[in-house]
């Protein structure tokens, strides 16, 4: 493992397991140890009083060309996995997406193999959700809002989405501690240290995914439904540093051009290399 506890000299106080952001400390019979989940930050070493944690055997795999090729084998997907990094402004060296485009149209774009990381940021966004992704939202004029806010979306002509709808529904997601000025969408094998991953599954590779994901530490994978792809995917994995799986809605899905039995799971990176570890850990049902 990566990180490892001496259990001669832990007191199992427990002070590490709620300071890990990948929830890879746990308890079983009594001990208390690092499963493969973690992926080498560092962040307990400074929580044991007694020192019994240090840097393990092994250092966890973090290229991406290994991880993607290591997730399209294990799981056989059919599709590119699309990585996403936040930034302040736009890296030297990275094309810059004028637009018209939408968020979801780039996913689509690297799912089917167009896979050259580009700068997307929200003067390249014909989408009031890029507030959704952490970015800021285009201008909009007083009747663009009052149209997007009050008019009807669907339902039998009457109005399904109100301005409180909406903010009730946004309250349910995780808020963005700041707006960045863009961030970076390219397929995962050109991305180095993306902060998310994103990618088309099968209800099959779901289980798959969120077995191996719950292996040693119970943790499990939450889905949502009803709500805009991008809400319903980036804000849960980037500020809760937690796995989320959706649907997406109509728009979204139309962009990415998923297949009908297709649905979408959004990953923090830090967690991908354990769950390929665990791929390999778990046994499946050969459906
Ligand atoms: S992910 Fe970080 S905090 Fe968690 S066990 Fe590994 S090194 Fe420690
Ligand atoms: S903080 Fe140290 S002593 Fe406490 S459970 Fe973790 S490894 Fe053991």
């Amino acid at each position: 493992m990566p990180f490892v506890i001496n259990q001669e000299d832990c007191a199992g106080c427990g002070s590490c397991i709620g300071n890990c952001p990948n929830r890879a400390i746990v308890r079983s019979d009594e001990k208390v140890f690092i499963t493969a989940m973690c992926s080498d930050c560092g962040a307990c070493l400074s929580c044991c009083s007694v020192g019994a944690i240090s840097k393990g055997s092994d250092r966890t795999e973090l290229d991406s060309r290994k991880l993607d090729a290591a997730l399209k084998q294990k799981l056989g997907l059919d599709k590119n996995i699309a990585a996403m990094k936040f930034y302040d402004k736009a890296p030297a060296g990275v094309p810059v997406e004028k637009g018209p485009h939408f968020w979801c149209g780039m996913c689509g774009d690297v799912f089917n193999g167009e896979g050259d990381p580009l700068f997307f940021s929200h003067d390249a966004s014909t989408c009031g959700g890029c507030v959704n992704i952490g970015l800021r939202a285009p201008r909009a004029t007083r009747e663009e809002f009052e149209t997007a806010t009050n008019a009807s979306v669907v339902g039998e002509g009457n109005l399904y989405v109100s301005k409180e709808v909406m903010t009730k529904n946004r309250n349910a997601f995780p808020q963005f501690k700041k707006r960045f000025a863009g961030l970076v969408v390219g397929s995962l094998e050109q991305m180095k240290s993306p902060d998310l991953v994103i990618f088309p599954i099968s209800a099959h590779q779901l289980c798959m995914i969120s077995t191996a994901y719950a292996f040693e530490t119970g943790e499990l994978i939450t889905g949502v439904a009803g709500k805009s792809t991008c809400l319903m995917t980036i804000p849960t994995a980037l500020m809760d540093n937690r796995p989320v799986f959706c649907a997406g809605d109509h728009g979204g899905r139309m962009f990415m051009q998923l297949s009908h039995d297709e649905l979408l799971i959004c990953f923090p990176f830090q967690l991908i290399p354990g769950l390929v570890k665990n791929l390999d850990r778990t046994v499946y049902a050969n459906l």
